[in-house]
């Protein structure tokens, strides 16, 4: 793919003796959006989280938007500018007010006078369906409304690509949908190149235009959502899947 806006070519990590990614290849085109699953260990995190170099890769190469992912600080600099990420725990902070926690980055990063800072950061608030949640603190929020709060800040920073780590996972089942719908609006609305691990497998048949499967380090089976979980290959992800369906 000679237009892929992420690149991984034979990617390898290990943390101290342990193979945690093996041989990973992955190219990902503009606007594309990816779901990536598979069990508890397999190195979904580990993987998404070296693209914006929160983990480090030992062998091979990560490209994000033309910029190859080296120990040079300014290269890490540049793609952290162009990924958003949002956890599983929402990691916002607590001392602040949602719209303080949505106006720190463009303020202290991307130099945005407040008055700009605080239009973008209410104008995402309403995307995310909370701009009457704009003075309050994190933990007066659900954990729905938290997690709407991160991807909100995520956008603000307007980067290319979107990271997302089991954004619903923590969440109370009657939470899982208002997060979801979001991240359907955003993945429609947007066109914003997204990957996003994630078991939620509506989402994936809505919105994804790939599904990934990972087990043990390694990417097993990719497939379109119909195919892949209509009609799986691989026995592992057979049995991955009759685990959580
Ligand atoms: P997943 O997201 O698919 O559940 P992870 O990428 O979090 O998997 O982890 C993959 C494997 O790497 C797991 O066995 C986990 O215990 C191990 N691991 C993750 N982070 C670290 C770390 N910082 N140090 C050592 N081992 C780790
Ligand atoms: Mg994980």
């Amino acid at each position: 793919m000679s237009n892929a806006i992420i690149s991984l070519q034979d990617v390898n990590k290990w943390y101290g003796q342990f193979h945690v990614l093996r041989n990973i290849n992955l190219e990902v085109a503009p606007g594309e959006r990816i779901v990536v699953c598979g069990p508890s260990g397999s190195g979904k995190s580990t993987m998404i989280r070296c693209i914006n170099r929160l983990e480090e890769h030992q062998k091979g190469h990560i490209i994000v938007d033309g910029t190859e992912l080296t120990n040079d600080l300014k290269h890490i600099e540049t793609i952290r500018k162009d990924v958003g990420m949002v956890f599983q725990h929402f990691n916002l902070f607590p001392h602040l007010t949602v719209l303080e926690n949505l106006t720190l980055g463009p303020m202290w990063v991307l130099k945005k006078p407040r008055a700009e800072a605080e239009a973008t950061a209410m104008k995402y608030l309403e995307r995310v369906r909370i701009p009457e949640q704009a003075a309050k603190f994190p933990g007066q929020l659900s954990g729905g409304q938290q997690q709407r709060v991160a991807i909100a800040r995520s956008l603000c920073m307007n980067p290319k690509i979107m990271l997302f780590d089991e954004p619903t996972s923590a969440l109370d089942p009657e939470m899982v949908k208002e997060v979801l719908d979001v991240m359907v609006s955003l993945a429609q609305e947007s066109g914003m190149t997204m990957i996003c691990v994630t078991h939620e497998m509506g989402f994936a048949r809505k919105v994804a235009n790939r599904v990934i499967f990972m087990d043990r380090g390694e990417i097993i089976e990719q497939n379109s959502p119909d195919e892949f979980f209509d009609n799986p290959q691989n026995d592992r992800t057979k049995l991955f899947l009759s685990q959580i369906l």
